[in-house]
């Protein structure tokens, strides 16, 4: 109390979503007057939301098939599936991931091989390189976690040479790529996410991207379609069915009518709020690396990230002391997330505390990143005003929380 009344007060919510657009709200609401809010008609009729949004989605990554799901989550596991992983394989992961990734695996009956990260939030590539020899794992599920690319050029050819098929969690990273090749676009497949807290908002919802016409008949399988699948417009022909048809269960992971509507007319808006994010990345980036403690990693040149979130680590400092110092931002109306703490807490629970995915796994490397590790979002409506506020407030928090220290 007393030392956050030292401080700024942040007259902005981080954690505000931002309204959806009014044209949207307006579809949404014809749809729920029409009652079809379920993506197939039983007697076809014109091409449902969820049919137009996978062309759409598929033409702007220049992919041939798109798959809309119920969630980012639904997405990584027919990602999965779609490569051929059964129960008890092993799959290589960043270790540096959300829960829902695990999850998938899981999901899948696989077992999770967790692989290292390092400085940068980047997975290692010789510790993957040494953990798919030691493990046998066959497929790699790239997380890019909290939008983080890395160097492509060196994982796809490390991937290559380890003959292992990717699979990519694009969850963040929705209009991001690397040196212009969209993500989602390296692997077998990318799985994308239209959670609340991702590039586009339709409270929740995943698409499935891929060229393969076996893994985009399956999904498509999979997610739901009944004998109905003729009716997605970005599916393979339908003689790529006819091999899948009977084999592939019925998961019912499809994407509501809804949902489509709610991301169609967001996905225009994609290139804008990425430079918003990105503009306002940079303020907050070169305001907080000023600090002494705090250090923003360098972006690499060919990343063409969406830095809807800002990653920093405090070096060098105790969990008590880090402890404090969330204290004090969140009195102050900072609401930072810390991936150190030994608790898990909202949406940072972290690799140690996977037990079903086998996350007791002993990642040295990635513990000592993850100890510094706190997060940040940028909500769309931050202004240059805020990001000074906002360090000041973690400039002030850091002295507070090492001055009770000492
Ligand atoms: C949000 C997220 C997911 C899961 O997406 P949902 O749509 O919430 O299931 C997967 N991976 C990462 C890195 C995420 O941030």
């Amino acid at each position: 109390m007393t030392a956050a009344t030292r401080l700024p007060k942040l007259d902005i919510d981080l954690s505000d979503p931002g309204a959806i657009p009014e044209e949207a709200i307006e579809t949404a609401v014809e749809i729920m007057r029409s009652g079809r809010l379920f993506r197939y008609g039983e007697y076809g009729g014109a091409a449902n939301h969820a049919a137009l949004l996978e062309q759409e989605f598929a033409a702007s990554l220049g992919s041939r098939y798109t798959v809309g799901l119920n969630s980012g989550g639904s997405a990584i596991y027919l990602g999965l599936k779609t490569a051929g992983v059964e129960h008890g394989d092993k799959v290589l992961v960043n270790a540096f991931t959300l829960a829902p990734v695990p999850g998938a695996i899981k999901h899948a009956g696989a077992e999770a091989v967790f692989v290292e990260i390092d400085s940068s939030y980047h997975i290692d590539l010789e510790d993957l390189a040494a953990k798919a020899r030691s493990s046998g794992a066959r497929v790699l599920l790239l997380s890019y976690m909290r939008g983080h690319v890395p160097d492509m050029d060196r994982l796809m050819a490390v991937s290559r040479d380890l003959d292992l098929t990717v699979v990519e969690d694009c969850a963040h990273t929705m209009g991001a790529g690397w040196n212009g090749t969209p993500t989602g676009r390296f692997g077998l497949s990318g799985a994308f996410s239209a959670q609340t807290f991702k590039h586009v908002n339709s409270g929740e919802g995943g698409l499935l991207v891929t060229d393969d016409e076996d893994v985009a008949a399956k999904a498509i399988l999979y997610s739901g379609s009944y004998m109905l699948y003729a009716q997605h417009v970005a599916r393979p022909d339908m003689d790529v069915f006819e091999r899948h048809k009977f084999d592939i269960p019925n998961c019912s992971m499809r994407m509501t009518a809804l949902a489509a509507s709610l991301i169609r007319a967001q996905l225009p808006l994609l290139d804008e709020r990425a430079a918003t994010w990105n503009r306002l990345y940079r303020a907050l980036a070169e305001r907080l690396n000023a600090i002494v403690g705090v250090r923003v990693p360098e972006r690499q040149e060919k990343e063409n990230y969406v830095a809807s979130s800002l990653q920093f680590s405090l070096d060098g400092l105790d969990s008590p002391t880090i402890d404090r110092f969330i204290d004090i931002c969140d009195a102050a109306g900072a609401n930072i997330k810390w991936f150190g703490r030994l608790e898990p807490r909202g949406f940072t629970s972290t690799y140690t505390d996977w037990g079903y995915a086998r996350g007791r796994q002993n990642l040295p490397q990635t513990r000592n990143v993850m100890h510094g590790l706190c997060d940040m979002r940028i909500p769309l409506a931050l202004t240059e005003v805020h990001c000074d506020q906002i360090a000041e407030i973690i400039e002030g928090a850091l002295a507070m929380a090492q001055e009770s220290a000492a």
